[in-house]
C-alpha cells in the first residue's frame, strides 16, 4: 500500500497540569505503534538531554513533522496503566476542538480542572500520651520553671482531655515548633488531617424516606432493565414541575454509588444550587463534591482533590462540572436540560449535553436529561427513540396543576387603566395579601426601565462601545449591561437639545415601586442581578421569603427556577412579551420554558394555585400552550414552525463571528470569508447553505464590530467538515492579521 513509508507524528504533552498545556512536544510514532497510538493515549517518551523516560499524553496526531525531521525523537511507548480518567478528558477536549473550534490549548483549559497552588487547610489536635499520674508532676515542675505556654496546654490537656491545634497555638500561645518538639519527647500527639471547607455550612444528613410512586417506579425498572441488558443511553425524564424528578434523580444515583460508581448532576447555574443542593446533601451527606463558579479558590481546590482521591462520590454543579475528575463515571444527571447556561459563552461554544453524550458514551454511562420543557432538539430525539423517554405526567403530592389566566394588555389599556397590574391580578393578588398567602411576580427584565430615548426627535442613548442601548437606573445613571460602561443620565438630547429625554419600559426597581404605591403595606423581596451581587445575598432573599418574612416576591428568570415554596398560590407573569421579541427562533420555545417554569412555582402545597400571564399576544401559540401547561401543543406548533423554516431539529447551523476594531476591516473579511466558502461549495450538489453573512445584531462590544456567517445544512459533519477545512486557512491568512473569528456550532441565541 506504500503506506509503511508515510510517518506519523504526536504532539505529547508532558505534565497535564494548567501551566503546562501550552508545552507541546512532538514524537515520531514507530510503526509498531501506529494502530494503537489515538488522541488520548498515555505515552512513555525520552524527555530531555538525558533522554530520561517521562509519561505523557497524545493531544493530536499528524503526518508531518512540524520541526526538523533529524530533531524529533521516537515515542519509546504506550501505558495503558495510566489514569483512564485522564485519557477520557483529553479525548473530550479533542472533541470539543473539532466540534466547536478553536485550539486544541483552549480546549485542554476547559477540560483540565484548575489545580491552583492552594494549600489545603490543616485540622489538628493534640492528645496527651502521658498518664495523668505522669503529667501532675511535670506540670508542676513546668509551671515552677516558667514555662508559662507549655504549662497552660498541659493544663487542658489535663482538663479537657484533647485541645485543638489552633487552640494550643493561639490559646496558650504554644508555637507550633515547640509542639512537634515536645511530641517527640512523647509528652503528646499532634495528629492533623485536611479540613475540607464545607461549602454548605450548617446543612444537616436527614433521611426521609420517599417511597417512590408507580410512575418513578417504573422508570426505575427501565433503567434496571436496561442496564441489565448492557444498554447504556441517554434519556429523557419529562416531568412536569413538581412530579418529583428530583426523587428519580436521587433514586437512580443511589443505584450508580451502590455499583461503587460515580455520578455527576449538573443544574444550570448557581441560582438553583442551594435548594437543590440541600436535597442531594440531605441524601448523601459527605460523599457530594459541589462546584459552582462563585466559590473561592480554596472551596473549589477542595471539591477538585477530593473527587481525585474518590472521596467524592458525586459531583453537583455547573456546566463545567461536567469535566470533574471522576474515575468511574456511571450516570451524568443534567437537570432543567433546556437552559441556556448549558452553552459556553467562551471558545470552545461547548454546549453541555452534546459533550456529556459524547464523555458518557467514553465511560459507558448513562446520561439523564430532565425538564418540564426539553428542547425541541431533545424532545425530537426522544420521539425518534434515539433517546429513551422517560415520562412523570402528575405532579408527586397530588397538587394540581395551577390554573392559568391570559389577560390581554391592550384590552386593559383601552379600559383606561394605566398600572403594571391588570384589574385581574390586582383582584387576586389583594385577595391572597388578605389571606397571608404567598405571592411571585415575575418580570423578564432588569433594572429601572428600558432604553432612554428624546421624545422630540427619537435619538436613543446608546452605549459607545457597544452598539445597544443604555438603561436607566433609579440611581440617576445610565449603564450598558454589555461592558458596564456608566455614564449619568442627562435630560437634555444631545442631538436636538430638547429637554424631553425620558426612560421606557418596565423593569424590576419599577415594578417594586408601583407595589409600595398600590400595596402599602405588603412586604415586597426583590431579586435579580442587582440584588444578589454579593455571594450569600441569592440565598438570604429565598430564605426570608421561605421563611414568610415577605409577601411577595418579586423577580426576574432567577426566580422561576426550580424552588419550591409551598404556600406561594399565586404567580404573575406582568409582561410575557418581553421573550417573544428577540428576533430569533427560539424565541418562542424561550418564553414557553419561562412561563411554564413561572407558572409551576403556584401551588405546590395542598392549595390550587393560580397563574395570571399579561401579555400584547394572548393569541400566541407558546402563551396559548404554557396557560394550558401542555408541552404536546407546543412542540407541535414550533416543531411545523421549525420544519418549515428548516430550523434546528430539522437542520444544524454553524455561526462564524468576525471581529475587528477597525469596522472596515471586519467588513470585508466576511465578504472574503463568504467568497472561500462559496467557491469550496461549488462542486457540491447539496452544499452547505449560507444565511445572509453580514454585521451581528448587535454590531458592536466594546469597541469590536461583529459581523457574522451562519451555515446551515442537515448533516452536522458537513459542517464540521467545512469548519476544519476553513479554520487552519482563516488563522494563518496574510488577509485576517488582527482579526478574530469564532466558531458555534449550533448556536443558542443568534447574533
Ligand atoms: P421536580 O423535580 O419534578 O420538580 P420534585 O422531585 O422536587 O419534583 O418533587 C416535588 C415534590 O413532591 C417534592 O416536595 C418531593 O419531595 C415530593 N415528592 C416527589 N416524589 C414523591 C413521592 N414518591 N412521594 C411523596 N412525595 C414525593
Ligand atoms: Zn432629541
Ligand atoms: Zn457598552
Amino acid at each position: 500500500m506504500g503506506e509503511e513509508k508515510k510517518i506519523k507524528y504526536a504532539d505529547v504533552i508532558i505534565d497535564i497540569s494548567h501551566e503546562a498545556l501550552d508545552r507541546v512536544f512532538q514524537y515520531r510514532v514507530p510503526f509498531s505503534l501506529w494502530e494503537k497510538v489515538e488522541t488520548g493515549s498515555c505515552v512513555i517518551v525520552p524527555f530531555g538531554r538525558t533522554n530520561r523516560k517521562r509519561k505523557g499524553y497524545v493531544i493530536a496526531l499528524k503526518d508531518q513533522p512540524d520541526y526538523d525531521d533529524q530533531k524529533i525523537k521516537d515515542l519509546d511507548s504506550i501505558d495503558e496503566t495510566g489514569l483512564p480518567v485522564e485519557r477520557q478528558l483529553i479525548k473530550v477536549a479533542a472533541f470539543l476542538r473539532r466540534q466547536y473550534g478553536g485550539s486544541m490549548s483552549q480546549a485542554l483549559r476547559t477540560v483540565m480542572p484548575v489545580r491552583s497552588k492552594v494549600k489545603p487547610r490543616m485540622e489538628g489536635w493534640i492528645d496527651l500520651v502521658l498518664t495523668r499520674e505522669e503529667a501532675g508532676p511535670l506540670l508542676k515542675v513546668w509551671e515552677k520553671k516558667h514555662y508559662k505556654a507549655r504549662a497552660r496546654l498541659l493544663k487542658r490537656l489535663l482538663e479537657e482531655g484533647r485541645v485543638s491545634k489552633s487552640a494550643a497555638v493561639k490559646e496558650c500561645g504554644l508555637p507550633l515548633k515547640e509542639i512537634r518538639r515536645l511530641e517527640d519527647k512523647g509528652i503528646w500527639t499532634l495528629t492533623e488531617k485536611i479540613a475540607w471547607r464545607d461549602p454548605f455550612p450548617g446543612l444537616a444528613r436527614e433521611t426521609r424516606p420517599i417511597v417512590l410512586n408507580e410512575d418513578q417506579e417504573r422508570i426505575l425498572q427501565d433503567y434496571w432493565d436496561k442496564r441489565k441488558k448492557g444498554q447504556r443511553g441517554v434519556h429523557l425524564l419529562h416531568g412536569v414541575t413538581g412530579s418529583g424528578k428530583t426523587e428519580v434523580y436521587l433514586a437512580l444515583i443511589e443505584e450508580v454509588l451502590a455499583a461503587g460508581q460515580q455520578a455527576i448532576v449538573l443544574i444550570p447555574e448557581i441560582s438553583l444550587t442551594y435548594q437543590t443542593v440541600r436535597r442531594f446533601y440531605e441524601r448523601f451527606g459527605g460523599k457530594i463534591a459541589v462546584i459552582h463558579s462563585r466559590m473561592s479558590k480554596g472551596e473549589r481546590y477542595d471539591a477538585t482533590e477530593r473527587i481525585i482521591r474518590g472521596e467524592a462520590d458525586l459531583v453537583i454543579g455547573a456546566r463545567s462540572a461536567l469535566f470533574a475528575p471522576v474515575k468511574n463515571l456511571g450516570m451524568i444527571i443534567i437537570d432543567e436540560e433546556h437552559d441556556g447556561a448549558y452553552k459556553s459563552e467562551t471558545t470552545p461554544k461547548y454546549h453541555a449535553r452534546e459533550t456529556a453524550i459524547f464523555r458518557a458514551g467514553l465511560a459507558g454511562a448513562d446520561l439523564v436529561l430532565g425538564s418540564a420543557t426539553p428542547l425541541v432538539e431533545t424532545y425530537a430525539r426522544a420521539l425518534t427513540g434515539e433517546y429513551g423517554l422517560w415520562t412523570l405526567a402528575r405532579r408527586a403530592g397530588g397538587a394540581l396543576l395551577p390554573e392559568s389566566q391570559i389577560v390581554d394588555l391592550r384590552e386593559e389599556f383601552k379600559q383606561g387603566n394605566r398600572s403594571i397590574f391588570s384589574q385581574e391580578l390586582k383582584a387576586k393578588m389583594v385577595d391572597r395579601l388578605e389571606k397571608k398567602e404567598k405571592i411571585m411576580l415575575f418580570l423578564n427584565r432588569r433594572g429601572y426601565a428600558g432604553f432612554v430615548s428624546c421624545r422630540s426627535c427619537g435619538q436613543v442613548v446608546t452605549c459607545p462601545h457597544c452598539d445597544v442601548s443604555m438603561t436607566y437606573h433609579r440611581d440617576g445613571s445610565l449603564r450598558c449591561h454589555y461592558c458596564g460602561y456608566e455614564t449619568p443620565f442627562h435630560k437634555i438630547c444631545s442631538v436636538c437639545g430638547s429637554p424631553h429625554v425620558a426612560a421606557f419600559g418596565l423593569g424590576t426597581e419599577k415594578v417594586e415601586a408601583a407595589l409600595f404605591r398600590e400595596f402599602p403595606g405588603a412586604r415586597v423581596l426583590r431579586m435579580d442581578t442587582d440584588t444578589t451581587r454579593k455571594k450569600n445575598a441569592y440565598r438570604e432573599i429565598l430564605d426570608t421569603f421561605s421563611k414568610g418574612e415577605a409577601d411577595i416576591l418579586l423577580g426576574t428568570q432567577m426566580i422561576v427556577k426550580g424552588h419550591d415554596f409551598p404556600d406561594v398560590t399565586l404567580v404573575g407573569v406582568l409582561a410575557a412579551d418581553l421573550s417573544l421579541f428577540g428576533s430569533d427562533f427560539r424565541s418562542g420555545e424561550r418564553t414557553f420554558q419561562l412561563l411554564c417554569q413561572a407558572a409551576g412555582r403556584a401551588g405546590r402545597g395542598d392549595r390550587r394555585g393560580e397563574v395570571v400571564i399579561q401579555t400584547y399576544s394572548p393569541d400566541h401559540y407558546a402563551v396559548k400552550a404554557a396557560a394550558k401547561q401542555s408541552y404536546e401543543d407546543f412542540f407541535r406548533e414550533e416543531y411545523s414552525f421549525r420544519r418549515l423554516m428548516n430550523y434546528p431539529p430539522c437542520a444544524h447551523m454553524m455561526m462564524l463571528l468576525i471581529q475587528s476594531d477597525d469596522q472596515e476591516t471586519a467588513g470585508l473579511a466576511v465578504g472574503r470569508v463568504e467568497k472561500m466558502i462559496r467557491q469550496s461549495q461549488d462542486k457540491e450538489t447539496d452544499p452547505v447553505q449560507l444565511l445572509n453573512p453580514g454585521p451581528a445584531r448587535v454590531g458592536k462590544i466594546r469597541d469590536q464590530y461583529r459581523q457574522v456567517v451562519y451555515m446551515k445544512h442537515r448533516d452536522p459533519e458537513r459542517l464540521i467538515d467545512l469548519k476544519e477545512r476553513l479554520e487552519p486557512v482563516l488563522e494563518s491568512h496574510p488577509l485576517f492579521g488582527g482579526i478574530l473569528f469564532q466558531f458555534d456550532f449550533d448556536p443558542m441565541s443568534l447574533n
